[in-house]
């Protein structure tokens, strides 16, 4: 293995060079299919896994009931507690651990430890929502009864997260998840098993000294069948799926025909609106990082740019003109701000998704190919890609699927209106974005008439939220809501509680049952 790359894994305590267990339950097992974890820059194979085999993945469910069973009597302001544990202990590894982020998934550096700061972030948000998860007291129509909501923890959780943010997307889950009461089962991405190993092992070793059963995060790495277990297991009432839109649909539909709970985080397809009133100087950075950052493999990246025809060649020759200046490479450097696609499959569909511009009649501003010098050539590199395409029509596939590559899509339109209704065109709903100075166009654009999606920012681009309000998307992506705002809601089992605590028992509706 390379020096450097030893050297983050021994920082954080993951073995060198040895197949590694990829089950946690208390104890480390873990002897079925192995998951090789490999660097998108440079093709190394940094560890080998092992993922659970069907009796590992029952007992670990099995010790995750248990550990739900204690955790539920723990009382919410000591779990707030050990999440604010749990948070020292993340940001005390939280550079070496972002560096794990580039090494396994391939984001820059800046962004890598960005991420673990989200989970940093969320258990603070955690640690005071664990004193304020609050019922309600209901006003009744009977004398002398009164009525409460009442929340309860929901049991286990199971959390199956995405490649592009391996250590993130777990963290908004588990926080909440535990200030509830729950304990957690993670079905990690196959390709990403490492980052969810030393998650794991911060989680693990905050838990031991307080006691704790290891179970209230269990870590089951593996692949479709380990989701599919998880997902159709009916000792787990709420499954949080980050993912694809194509399992989205499988895994929602499964966990309806049980009868559980499901919270979608799914595919993004999201567009920046630039008016001609816009202050192009916070615009055209804006739209960069949102259509190259994470190589456009956020949920949230920028694939759609709608420009009002007045501005449209000024904008586009200053976008390039920044496209121009990217640095490409080794996601680990400081100043790189492209660093590669997560997998080669990525690439073919990058690849594809250009040749059908191309075959289409778009017009390629920018971009279009894979890097050729050798510096480039073991990792999964790709140029950012600006295009116009022939047809605005949103309907076209083009333009209706997300491609999860740094692709742009352009298109001009004349009248707010006509970008709002292709901004709203896509089965997606994620982010959105609306650059103006005119608070006419603000108000259209977060009104009744404006976008219908779960993310409506205003001279803000499409990508990255902060914990602090509910995340997520609506329509195909499947209108889930993680991290703050009511999100918390969801991980708990409601309670109606009439109580009389009066001398006669009517009932309601002045309903008369007497003999
Ligand atoms: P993916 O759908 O291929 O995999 C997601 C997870 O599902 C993985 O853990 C995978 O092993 C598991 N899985 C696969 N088949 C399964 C099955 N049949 N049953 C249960 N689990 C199964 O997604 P990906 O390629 O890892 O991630 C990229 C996608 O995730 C993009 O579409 C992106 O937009 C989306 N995403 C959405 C959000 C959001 O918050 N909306 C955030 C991050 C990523």
């Amino acid at each position: 293995l390379s020096t450097r790359a030893s050297a983050i894994l021994s920082s954080l305590d993951i073995p060198v060079g040895a197949e590694l267990p990829g089950v946690y339950d208390g104890q480390w097992s873990g002897s079925g299919e192995v998951l090789e974890s490999v660097c998108p820059a440079t093709g190394e194979v940094l560890a080998r896994v092992r993922s659970a085999t069907p009796d590992e993945l029952h007992e670990a469910l099995g010790k995750s009931k248990e550990a739900y069973l204690h955790l539920r009597t723990v009382p919410a302001p000591k779990r707030g507690e050990l999440l604010r544990q749990i948070r020292e202990a993340l940001s005390a590894k939280r550079d070496v651990l972002g560096a794990l982020v580039t090494l396994e998934m391939g984001k820059i550096k800046t962004e890598g430890i960005g991420e673990v700061q989200e989970f940093v972030d969320i258990c603070d948000y955690a640690v005071g929502l664990s004193r304020m998860m609050n019922g309600r007291v209901v006003a009744s129509e009977r004398p002398g009864h009164t009525i409460l909501e009442v929340p309860n923890p929901i049991g286990v959780v199971g959390v199956l997260t995405a490649f592009n943010f391996p250590v993130a997307v777990y963290g908004w889950n588990f926080a909440l998840s535990v200030a509830a009461g729950n304990a957690n089962v993670w079905k990690p991405s196959p390709s990403t098993p490492l980052c969810s190993i030393a998650v794991t092992k911060i989680i693990a070793g905050v838990l031991e000294k307080n006691g704790l059963p290891g179970a209230v995060s269990t870590l089951i790495t593996g692949g479709k069948n380990v989701g599919e277990a998880i997902v159709e297991s009916r000792d787990i009432p709420l499954v949080s799926f980050t993912g694809s839109e194509a399992v989205g649909r499988v895994v929602g539909k499964a966990v309806q025909s049980r009868f559980g709970k499901s919270i979608l985080e799914l595919g993004g397809n999201n567009a920046s609106i630039i008016m001609p009133d816009a202050d192009m100087q916070l615009a055209v950075p804006a739209v960069f990082f949102g259509a190259i950052g994470t190589a456009g493999q956020r949920c949230t990246s920028t694939r759609r740019l709608y420009l009002h025809r007045a501005i449209a060649p000024k904008f586009l020759d200053a976008l390039q003109k920044l496209y121009a200046t990217i640095n490409v490479g080794d996601p680990l450097v400081d100043g790189t701000l492209l660093g590669p696609l997560h997998t080669r499959a990525a690439v073919g569909i990058y690849s594809d998704a250009v040749q059908r511009l191309r075959q289409s009649g778009a017009e390629i501003l920018t971009g279009g190919k894979t890097y050729d010098h050798a510096a480039l050539s073991q990792g999964n590199f790709v140029q950012p890609t600006i295009s116009i395409p022939k047809t605005a029509d949103p309907a076209d596939k083009i333009w209706s699927t997300e491609t999860f590559a740094p692709i742009l899509n352009v298109g001009l339109f004349d009248e707010l209106e006509q970008a709002i209704e292709w901004n709203n065109a896509v089965p997606q709903g994620l982010s959105s974005s609306l650059w103006t100075r005119d608070i006419r166009n603000l108000g259209k654009w977060i009104g009744p008439e404006g976008s219908d999606a779960g993310i409506v920012n205003v001279n803000v681009g499409t990508s990255g939220a902060e914990i602090g309000a509910a995340f997520g998307g609506n329509k195909s992506t499947g209108w889930g809501r993680e991290s703050g705002g009511d999100a918390w809601k969801q991980y708990v089992r409601w309670s109606a509680c009439t109580v009389n605590f009066s001398d006669a028992a009517p009932l309601a509706q002045g309903v008369d049952f007497s003999t």
